[in-house]
């Protein structure tokens, strides 16, 4: 029988195939058990022997990382890590490590195609086409997309990543972003006010956390003077969904692009199923082929990296550091 080195656990997921991850960590002699734990009690019976775990939806509390002795390193799937007690694994010295970087060009593209699909009418005139109608009337106006502007609520990675591509099309990118000291090339910092009144399109990016739900409500739509196109890629509840609802119907702004919804799936009595200017993806953005693979790719590696010694690329909880249960000897 192969005896491994390393015996890592993944406690739950729906990717398919864990053959990436096995890849990766069958580099460092490491045998790969997919547990697909239904509860906690579960989850510790597979895990309890485990020298580290990947995870995807289970919880991990306090009672359950106690459970775990031999574990050094969690290794989430994605960036959220709100489903592990962050100051357990600390106190334990288990390493948190997480992917938060893995879907940045998709999102960004994503972004773009639904502010190209708005302006060019794509999926109002595709659902016409496709009914028998043959004609471009139907749609008009359309403006052109040249010289117009895009503000960002929030400009991290894939804020800049939106500008670059929207660049190429003549657009104007501002941005507000409370966080950000000095503007990238191309992009004009401005306040939020100004963002939400001189702006074309305005396109979220901002994370959601307390200061943020809620940040575009009523009063936020009516300062945009200029009838915007709201996009909201990031997270549904960055909008106050009945007020986005409301300023639809009395024609506040032109219309809506939204991959994320403050309930997701939408009830099906959700009047932006019914909108022509209203364009739905369902919390897709994050996704493509090679995008999963490398997140994958890089879970395990972070899983390999603590078992071996390295310290890696993102880890989640830094202050661990010195109080490992993993001999860390490279930072
Ligand atoms: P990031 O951390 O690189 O950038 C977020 C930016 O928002 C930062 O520059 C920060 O300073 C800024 N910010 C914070 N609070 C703000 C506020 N109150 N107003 C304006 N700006 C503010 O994150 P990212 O990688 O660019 O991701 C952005 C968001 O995209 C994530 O938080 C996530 O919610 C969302 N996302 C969605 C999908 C999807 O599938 N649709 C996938 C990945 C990420």
């Amino acid at each position: 029988m192969k005896q491994y080195q390393y015996h890592v656990v993944i406690t739950d997921c729906d990717h398919g195939s864990i053959e990436e991850e096995k890849e990766e960590l069958g580099r460092i002699g490491a045998e790969l058990v997919l547990a697909q734990a239904k509860d906690e009690t579960d989850m510790i019976r597979a895990c309890k022997e485990a020298d580290a775990l990947i995870i995807q939806y289970s919880l991990l509390p306090r009672t359950a990382l106690e459970q775990l002795p031999k574990c050094k390193a969690l290794a989430r799937y994605g960036v959220g890590v709100d489903s592990i007690d962050l100051k357990a694994a600390t106190d334990l010295g288990i390493i948190v490590a997480n992917v938060p970087d893995y879907c940045i060009d998709e999102v960004a593209d994503q972004t773009v195609t639904m502010i190209l699909t708005l302006i060019r009418k794509a999926a109002f005139f595709d659902r016409r086409v496709k009914s028998g109608e043959w004609d471009f009337q139907q749609g008009t106006p359309i403006h052109r997309i040249k010289g117009r502007t895009l503000g960002l609520i929030g400009c991290g990675k894939i804020g800049l990543e939106v500008a670059k591509r929207i660049s190429s099309f003549g657009v104007k990118v501002a941005a507000f972003d409370p966080y950000l000291k000095k503007a990238f090339e191309g992009i004009v910092l401005k306040d939020f006010d100004a963002v939400l009144s001189e702006s074309d399109f305005i396109s979220i990016h901002c994370p959601l956390n307390d200061s943020t739900r809620h940040l575009i409500g009523k009063k936020e739509f009516n300062k945009m003077k200029k009838k915007p196109l709201i996009i909201n890629t990031s997270r549904g509840a960055i909008i106050d969904e009945a007020a986005l609802i409301h300023a639809l119907q009395e024609g506040l702004i032109s219309g809506a692009g939204l991959d994320v919804l403050e309930i997701e799936p939408p009830d099906s009595q959700n009047p932006v199923l019914k909108m022509e200017n209203v364009v739905l993806s369902p919390h897709v953005g994050f996704y493509s082929v090679e995008s999963i693979s490398e997140l994958k790719r890089r879970t395990a590696k972070n899983v390999a990296d603590v078992l071996t010694g390295v310290w890696p690329g993102s880890v989640v909880n830094c202050e661990v550091f010195g109080k490992t249960r993993a001999t860390i000897s490279r930072h």
